[in-house]
């Protein structure tokens, strides 16, 4: 009997806080959920917003991550052999199912991951958006020619790789799934995807979307698990390329793995980003610019722009607004439209983001707002993780909080007071994934967004990441792009035909 989409599965209709309880199997290769080999080694999910338990998490082992690859490559002999209009046709319908069932899919991203339901909204609107985007890519894919003497000529083939495998972080689980999936199918390639053990749940709606639009079987799947699953898929030789997202110590591991088989690999790892904000600034857009750079998805966000250096003549009245702003952010159920901060993912990461509020108060930092666990009134949010966002002012460059990637609602503000002195102490960082500016001068502007070490800048405004722009790090923030055209070149390999038109001319 066929299996019915995961969305139409009763509990998952109006999911609301507190009530899904997810059953039905999260691994997906050769077109279905697949029940879990072995359950001796299941763990709790937890749903951040309750401290609930919504689902077990049962690792695929070697045999099941065989089986998914083996499903990625039959599908990808036929998948890489339809012309580019073809792939793109399946992927614009894939985007219509994503954009049609938005609410739904947002509603149980929310469940699993404990943001706003108006954040989740704009996640999966951007994994539709990046699906649309690279269909519409897909059958542009072309090589050069190039002519030699005599009439004989050479030219270029963009191939794809063979099976792609992504590994995903727990912050933006759907969306991070579209981000690797949309350019490698896009190029030709199949995909076995590994969700993170914390979001295991809306990888595998994506999988059905795709089988749903008319993807051969085996073309994305699914595999759950931790480490030792994803160590699975680095090693396996029928991998060709990793494409990672999460931390700069997983990403060397990741690298390591992938050098023994000589796979490529694109690693989008973690990031300690400067926010620059100079006297001259529009300062109500400056402040908004602060908020956004620090407290979407409760301040787990790679790119945020945790360190804010504030030109010392305007500190006052920045801090003022700042605070007075982040202490109205509503604060509570994810799943209420009024809501604009959630909870955190997990217990161990609220503890962890409180130990550094903690930490930063002993090394001299003043804590002007939040940086406690907060209760929400709703009897049903009391196990939740939720904290309150913190503003930390009279930080040092040399603080814990300042050097570190923290992952959670907490800003470290520093007063600066020249252009060179800021740019100096903004690029002290082994990080570099994005930085700000917020200036009315615009040759400052380009300026600083020149001398700056990071793969993106945003001037006078934050967190801004539309799918036709590249998204990656320089330093230790990783390298290889995401969005934008260029991420062709990171889901292909370039073969040079050389055409003779006259003899040989031999040297023997
Ligand atoms: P993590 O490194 O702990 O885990 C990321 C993924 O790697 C998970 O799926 C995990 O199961 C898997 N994994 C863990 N050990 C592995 C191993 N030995 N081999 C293969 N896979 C392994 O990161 P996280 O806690 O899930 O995410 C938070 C981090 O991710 C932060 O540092 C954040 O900055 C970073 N991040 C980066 C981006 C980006 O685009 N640059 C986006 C989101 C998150």
């Amino acid at each position: 009997m066929a299996q019915k989409p995961l969305l139409q599965l009763p509990e998952f209709c109006n999911v609301s806080t507190g009530t899904l309880v997810v059953k039905e199997p999260l691994n997906y290769w050769n077109g279905s959920r697949v029940k879990p080999k072995d359950v001796k080694n299941a763990e709790p999910v937890y749903e951040p917003a309750t401290g609930r338990v919504l689902c077990d998490l049962v690792p695929c082992g070697e045999e099941e991550v065989d089986q998914a690859i083996k499903s990625a490559h039959s599908a990808f002999l036929k998948w890489s052999k339809l012309a580019g209009m073809e792939r793109a046709r399946i992927m614009l319908e894939a985007a219509r199912i994503i954009r049609e069932r938005r609410d739904e899919i947002a509603r149980v991203e929310v469940v699993n991951n404990g943001k706003s339901i108006t954040e989740a909204q704009v996640d999966i609107d951007i994994s539709w958006q990046t699906i649309e985007y690279y269909a519409g890519i897909a059958p542009t894919l072309a090589g050069q020619h190039i002519q030699l003497p005599g009439g004989s000529f050479a030219y270029t083939r963009r191939e794809p790789l063979g099976v792609c495998a992504g590994i995903g972080a727990w912050n933006y689980p759907f969306q991070i799934a579209a981000w690797k999936s949309a350019p490698a199918l896009a190029c030709g390639n199949a995909m076995v995807f590994k969700p993170s053990p914390m979001t295991p749940v809306t990888a595998v709606i994506l999988a059905e979307i795709y089988k749903e639009a008319g993807a051969p079987e085996g073309l994305f799947n699914v595999v759950q698990g931790g480490a030792e699953t994803g160590t699975l898929l680095c090693h396996h030789p029928t991998v060709a390329k990793v494409s990672f997202t999460g931390s700069v110590a997983t990403g060397k591991k990741v690298m390591e793995m992938s050098s023994k088989g000589v796979k490529q690999v694109t690693l989008e790892l973690g990031g300690k980003s400067p926010l620059i904000i100079f006297k001259d600034c529009e300062l109500e857009n400056a402040v908004k610019g602060a908020l956004m750079a620090n407290f979407l998805t409760q301040g787990q966000v790679c790119c945020n722009g945790t360190r804010v250096y504030v030109q010392r003549d305007i500190m006052p009245q920045f801090l003022e607004e700042v605070v007075k702003r982040t202490k109205a952010i509503p604060l509570g159920d994810p799943q209420l439209e009024g809501t604009r901060m959630g909870a955190l993912i997990s217990r161990p990461q609220l503890d962890k983001v409180l130990a550094y509020v903690d930490g930063a108060k002993k090394q001299g930092a003043n804590v002007l707002c939040g940086g406690e666990p907060f209760m929400p009134g709703d009897p049903k949010l009391k196990g939740g993780y939720f904290m309150s966002p913190c503003v930390l002012d009279n930080c040092r460059d040399d603080m814990t909080c300042v050097k570190e990637e923290i992952f959670g609602p907490v800003m470290s503000v520093l007063p600066f007071d020249t252009e060179e002195e800021v740019l100096q102490r903004a690029n002290n960082s082994t990080y570099g994934l994005a930085s700000g500016v917020f200036t009315r001068d615009v040759a400052r502007a380009h300026r600083v967004a020149e001398n700056l070490q990071a793969g993106t800048c945003f001037i006078n405004n934050y967190n801004v990441s539309p799918v036709e722009v590249p998204f990656g790090g320089y330093k230790m923030s990783g390298f290889g792009r995401e969005n934008g055209q260029v991420t062709i070149e990171y889901y292909t390999q370039l073969k040079t035909v050389v055409v003779e038109m006259g003899d040989v001319d031999s040297l023997f």
